[in-house]
C-alpha cells in the first residue's frame, strides 16, 4: 500500500480479515535484498526499519551443536551483506503510519471474487458487503482466499503443504540470555545472529528491540507423530528434551532448553510451504503476492523480503498503468518476473533447512561439508540487483502489452 500511495492516479484500499492490523510472532530479519527493495520503494517506507528499532546483524554465525564437531564454528553468513532484525509489530506500526484510516477496513474477510462484464472486479466479504474495484492484489497470506480465485479451487498447487519442520520461539531479556547462553554471544555494538546445527534440529538466537531482547528459536524435523492437520503442539520440558535427545550434550543445548522454557506458553508450530509450483500469480485483474503467492519455510529468512520485492515490482508496473485495460498486462509482467525467483527460493529454503538440521543428504553432520554447502545458498537471494529487477519487469510489460 505504501508503495502505491506515492502515485496519485492509483486509489488504494486495504481490506483485512482481522479486527485490527496486528502481527503475531516476534522478530523478522530483512536481508540486504529486502532492504534494497525498501530503499527502491522509498517514500514513507524509507527508514521504516530503523524507526522500528531494527538491529543490524554483524553476521549470522553458525556453529555445530551435534556430531564430532559439536561447539565448533562453521562459518559467518553475510558478514558483508548485513541483515536487520526487527520486532514485527514495531515494523507494522511504522508501515501503517502514513496510511489514512479511511483506507483501512478491518473485519473484512474476502470470500469471493467475481469478474464483472465491465472489466471491473467485485469483492464479496463474509459480512455480506461487496466492493467494486478495477484490480485486486491478494496479500492475504498462506490461508487466504485470493490464491483460490487465481488458481481455481481444484488446482493441486492451491493448498500449502507441511514443509517438514516445526519451530518454537521464546523471547528473553538480554540479561537472561547472557545468563543462560553465555555472555560471549552478546557483544553490544556488534550483534550477531547465532545458529546451531543439531541432530535433526536447529537452534537460533538473535537480538531485537534495539538490543533489549533476545529471540530464541528452536526448530526440528517433523517426525511421523505429527498428525496431518496438526498445526501446533504443546512443548513442555519433556517434549522439548525428547525433541533434542540426539543432540550432543553441550552447554548450548542445556542453555537453549532453559531459554525456550522461559516462554510459559511454548508451542511448536508446523512450517508450511507451497511445495507444488503455482503456474501463475495472476488472472486478469487479480494477482497474488507475499505468502499468498509463495509461502516458503523460514530457513533462508526470505518470505517477508520476497513480499517486499513483490511490492517493489507491483509499484514499478502499476505506476505505468494509465487505464484499467492495461492491468492484465501489468499483472502478467509481474507474474513473469516474480514467479521463477520466488519458487526457486521455496525449494532452496527447504533444502537449506535439511542441511541446517544435520539432515542434508550429502552433508549430514559433517562440518566441512556443511561449511562448503551452506553459504553459497544465499548468494542468489541477497545479491539481486533490484534496479535491474525493476528494469526487467518494465521490459516484460512492454513485451506483453
Ligand atoms: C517462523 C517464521 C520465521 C520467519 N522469519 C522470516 C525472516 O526472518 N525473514 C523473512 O523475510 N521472512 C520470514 N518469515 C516469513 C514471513 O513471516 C512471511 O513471508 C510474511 O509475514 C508474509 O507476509 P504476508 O503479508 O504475505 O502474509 P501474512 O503476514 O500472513 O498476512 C496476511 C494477512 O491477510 C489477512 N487475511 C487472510 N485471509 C484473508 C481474507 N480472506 N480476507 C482478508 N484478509 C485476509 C490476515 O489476517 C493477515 O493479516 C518467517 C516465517 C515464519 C513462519
Amino acid at each position: 500500500m505504501n508503495a502505491l500511495l506515492k502515485h496519485p492516479h492509483l486509489d488504494v484500499e486495504i481490506f483485512e480479515f482481522a479486527p485490527e492490523f496486528s502481527e503475531r510472532g516476534a522478530a523478522v530479519g530483512i536481508a540486504q535484498n529486502g532492504q534494497a527493495a525498501l530503499a527502491e520503494i522509498g517514500g514513507a517506507v524509507a527508514g521504516a526499519l530503523d524507526r522500528a528499532g531494527a538491529v543490524v546483524m554483524s553476521s549470522s554465525r553458525m556453529y555445530m551443536a551435534s556430531g564430532p564437531s559439536a561447539m565448533s564454528f562453521v562459518f559467518d553468513l553475510a558478514a558483508e551483506q548485513r541483515g536487520k532484525v526487527v520486532h514485527r509489530a514495531a515494523l507494522l506500526t511504522e508501515l501503517l503510519k502514513p496510511i489514512s484510516q479511511e483506507k483501512m477496513h478491518t473485519n473484512k474477510k474476502v470470500v469471493r471474487i467475481e469478474d464483472l462484464e465491465s472489466g471491473r472486479v467485485l469483492l464479496y466479504f463474509n459480512d455480506g458487503a461487496t466492493f467494486e474495484v478495477d484490480a485486486v492484489i491478494g496479500a492475504d497470506g498462506v490461508h487466504g482466499y485470493v490464491r483460490e480465485y487465481v488458481l481455481g479451487v481444484d488446482h493441486p498447487a492451491l493448498k500449502p503443504k507441511f514443509g517438514g519442520f516445526w519451530d518454537a520461539r521464546s523471547l528473553v531479556s538480554m540479561q537472561k540470555a547472557k545468563e543462560l547462553l553465555g555472555k560471549d554471544y552478546f557483544n553490544e555494538g556488534l550483534q550477531r545472529q547465532y545458529g546451531w546445527v543439531g541432530d535433526g534440529g536447529f537452534f537460533m538466537h538473535d537480538v531485537l528491540d534495539g538490543g533489549e531482547t533476545v529471540q530464541c528459536v528452536v526448530c526440528g524435523v517433523m517426525d511421523e507423530e505429527w498428525g496431518e492437520d496438526e498445526w501446533k503442539r504443546e512443548l513442555d520440558r519433556r517434549a522439548l528434551e525428547k525433541a533434542v535427545v540426539k543432540w550432543t550434550d553441550t552447554p548450548i543445548k542445556r542453555g537453549m532448553i532453559e531459554a525456550m522454557l522461559e516462554n510459559a506458553d511454548l508451542k511448536a508450530f508446523a512450517e508450511w510451504h507451497h511445495k507444488e509450483n503455482a503456474p501463475t500469480y495472476a488472472k486478469g485483474h487479480v494477482c497474488i503476492m507475499g505468502d499468498a503467492a509463495h509461502c516458503m519455510t523460514p530457513w533462508q529468512g526470505s518470505g517477508a523480503g520476497q513480499a517486499i520485492e513483490d511490492a517493489m515490482i507491483l509499484e514499478t508496473l502499476l505506476k505505468e498503468v494509465r487505464d484499467p485495460s492495461q492491468l492484465t498486462a501489468a499483472f502478467k509482467a509481474y507474474d513473469q518476473v516474480r514467479r521463477p525467483r520466488t519458487q526457486r527460493i521455496i525449494k532452496s529454503s527447504h533444502g537449506t533447512g535439511m542441511i541446517m538440521c544435520g539432515r542434508g543428504p550429502d552433508t549430514g553432520l559433517d562440518m566441512d561439508k556443511i561449511r562448503e554447502a551452506l553459504p553459497k545458498r544465499w548468494v542468489f537471494i541477497h545479491t539481486q540487483d533490484q534496479k535491474e529487477h525493476k528494469r526487467e519487469s518494465l521490459a516484460a510489460l512492454k513485451a506483453v502489452a
